[in-house]
């Protein structure tokens, strides 16, 4: 039979036993903290998008960062010029606008060293398609000019957000402008994307089911808890159209999203050529 002092001897050696495995149990989850942690996946939200449209694109852009293309360099001029107008519209500072943006214009896309260095090629094609999207580019000002003109105050102008997926998994993206506009006495907060490729056959199923503008939202729900009506600037057809979101859409970006992050970190890729290979930049490369 135990004395008392033996059974007291058991209690201590099972606290002990207790705090040691609770130690070392601790000791685990902190180390599957730090495993997951360094496990964690950031994705943006254009890498998710270009996997999509296909996985070999996905890697000839990565591949080639540094020599942009025309196309690229054209988007990234225009989308520069566009947060410059809004920047200065929400510092007061912007008095006669079409001027501000043929200045920012000839700035950004003449004088640019990076789009200019293209007409001192001896390529011809590259020059007429310089000189194509110079006056793409004048157009597309004049437009975007018309569209803003309704009055409006910029909240958010090009910053980038974080929406987390899980506790693998992150993506990161670009709030574009977020703006506030008066409607019947009310305030309302737009999240807005300005679209600026040139693409007749775009229908409204593919704005509405959009990854970038679906992140963007889920990301402006996350971050501060309210939502946004959802815009499309669309310099190509000159229009403002509205868009709106349901459960789905955020469903179908947590599916898309998780299934890139798989494919890309064990390195699956599937390259299906198609009629979007007559449009893609890439094609010369493809495949190579
Ligand atoms: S040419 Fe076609 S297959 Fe090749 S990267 Fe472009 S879209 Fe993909």
């Amino acid at each position: 039979m135990e004395s008392g002092r033996q059974r007291d001897a058991r209690i201590i050696v099972r606290k002990e036993t207790g705090s040691e495995l609770w130690q070392a149990s601790s000791i685990i989850s902190e180390q599957q903290t730090v495993r997951r942690i360094q496990n964690r996946m950031k994705l943006d939200i254009k890498d998710i998008t270009d996997f999509c449209f296909c996985p070999n694109y996905y890697d000839l852009k990565r591949r080639t960062k540094d020599e942009k293309n025309m196309k690229v360099l054209y988007d990234e001029s225009l989308h520069n010029v566009f947060y410059k107008y809004l920047m200065a519209l929400q510092q007061g500072t912007l008095e006669n606008s079409l001027e501000f943006l043929k200045i920012r214009w000839g700035k950004e896309w003449i004088k640019n060293k990076k789009s200019s260095q293209l007409v001192l090629t001896p390529s011809a094609i590259k020059r007429d398609t310089y000189d194509a999207k110079r006056k793409q580019g004048i157009n597309a000002i004049l437009t975007f000019d018309e569209l803003m003109s309704e009055p409006q105050f910029p909240v958010v102008i090009n910053k980038p957000y974080e929406l987390r997926i899980s506790d693998d998994l992150i993506i990161t993206g670009t709030w574009e402008y977020i703006r506030e506009v008066k409607r019947n006495g009310e305030n309302i907060i737009q999240l807005v994307k300005i679209v600026t490729e040139s693409n007749k056959f775009r229908v409204r199923k593919q704005m509405d089911n959009d990854l970038e503008l679906i992140a963007a939202d889920m990301a402006f729900h996350q971050t501060f808890n309210g939502t946004a009506e959802l815009l499309y600037v669309d310099i190509y057809t000159k229009k403002m159209v509205s868009s709106y979101r349901v459960p789905e859409h955020q469903k179908m970006l947590i599916r898309t999203a998780k299934s890139v992050a798989l494919s890309i970190k064990n390195n699956l890729r599937c390259v299906s050529p198609d009629s979007k290979c007559y449009h893609c930049e890439y094609r010369d490369q493809c495949l190579k």
